[in-house]
């Protein structure tokens, strides 16, 4: 069956039921936030822009829940205090997704990635644990505003249900409206999290950046493989890289903030500084699709070998989600120093998995 993209008016009202769900929808704990933060971000990874429905496993729900919260589960330094506090993210007794999260931490630090990688049965049970949460809590509540249901989501299946299936349109608008999601998400989880935490909280101008600012891999640690895996070019211009050279996120990070393996590049600091936050120019993109085929072999293994999180496939992904975006918008993309473009008709062709 053949769907189509929704209508502008479609879109709109989406747009307009999100902003109730954020406004209108009574909640005691943040999990709300968390729930439509994962749906976004697995659209892009999952999704497509043909307007068609898409089923989401409720386990990658509980995986996308852990890597939101797991940042903000560490204690908050504000300027004022000593000691940093957990926030509290519950109207009453903590929530339980935090208390399950702390514990990890506390027993395996801070690193997520390295939880993952060193304790794979503890995070397969950690997981469980956090689908059951996700099933009985917020994927059930979210559509409910006031004494009323508004289910344009997915429709509600019962509590054990193991996946969910977005209504057709719903995965399109959350990727094309991606990066407004993410700021209308935030700011009213960020603005919930004040409120519960009014108390101790002192200087909150940097509440922002600790709640969302995801554990960003060292880049250094990228540098050394890069050098050999671009034969010590500037990804962008291809002149020789010396000491002087930087990593940098091929989609931005403003764009969609992912530290995995394929999507870093090395550059000239001038080069980077003027690619700025802009996607990258047809031939940059063949050249990525090109280095990530070509030297795929040595690429995966040395970034395994480094302890480094990868994964190709989602990387295409993202990219591809993010060059759709452009094109739709009719945005520019960026060549070279100051030289900006119109993304042409032919992008897709080069970025072959
Ligand atoms: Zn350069």
């Amino acid at each position: 069956m053949s769907v189509a993209p929704p209508t502008p008016e479609d879109q709109v009202l989406f747009l307009r039921n999100i902003q109730r769900l954020l406004g209108e929808g009574q909640f005691t704990a943040s999990y709300k936030f968390a729930l439509l933060h994962a749906i976004a971000d697995l659209c892009v990874i999952k999704g497509d822009d043909t307007g068609g429905s898409l089923d989401l496993d409720v386990k990658d729900i509980a995986e996308k829940f852990i890597e939101l919260y797991w940042q903000q589960c560490r204690p908050f330094q504000s300027g004022s205090q000593s000691t940093g506090i957990i926030l509290q993210q519950n109207t009453g007794r903590q929530a339980a997704v935090i208390s399950t999260v702390i514990k990890a931490q506390d027993d395996f630090g801070s690193s997520l990635f390295k939880f993952k990688q060193t304790a794979p049965d503890l995070w397969r049970s950690l997981k469980g644990t956090v689908k059951r949460v996700v099933n009985e809590m917020p994927l059930w509540k979210l559509q409910t505003v006031g004494s009323e249901r508004l289910d344009f989501l997915y429709d509600n299946l019962d509590t054990t249900t193991k996946t969910i299936t977005l209504k057709p349109g719903v995965a399109f608008c959350f990727r094309a409206f991606y990066g407004l999601m993410r700021d209308l998400i935030q700011g009213a989880w960020v603005r919930f999290v004040q409120r519960l935490n009014a108390n101790n909280l002192g200087n909150l101008t940097d509440l922002g950046t600790f709640m969302f600012d995801q554990e960003r891999s060292s880049l250094e640690a990228y540098k050394h493989i890069l050098i050999d895996v671009q034969d010590r070019q500037c990804f962008y211009c291809h002149q020789e890289l010396r000491t002087n050279l930087e990593v940098d996120h091929f989609v931005p990070w403003s764009r969609y903030p992912t530290d995995l393996g394929h999507n870093f590049v090395l550059a000239h600091p001038r080069c980077n500084n003027s690619k700025s936050d802009y996607l990258a120019a047809e031939q940059h993109l063949e050249s990525w699709s090109e280095r990530n085929r070509v030297r795929s072999v040595e690429l995966d293994q040395r970034l395994i070998d480094a302890g480094l999180p990868s994964d190709s496939l989602a990387s295409i992904r993202i990219t591809e989600w993010a060059y759709e975006q452009v094109e739709k918008s009719k945005g520019q993309v960026w060549l070279q120093q100051a030289v900006f473009q119109h993304l042409g008709p032919k992008w897709r062709e080069l970025l072959v998995a």
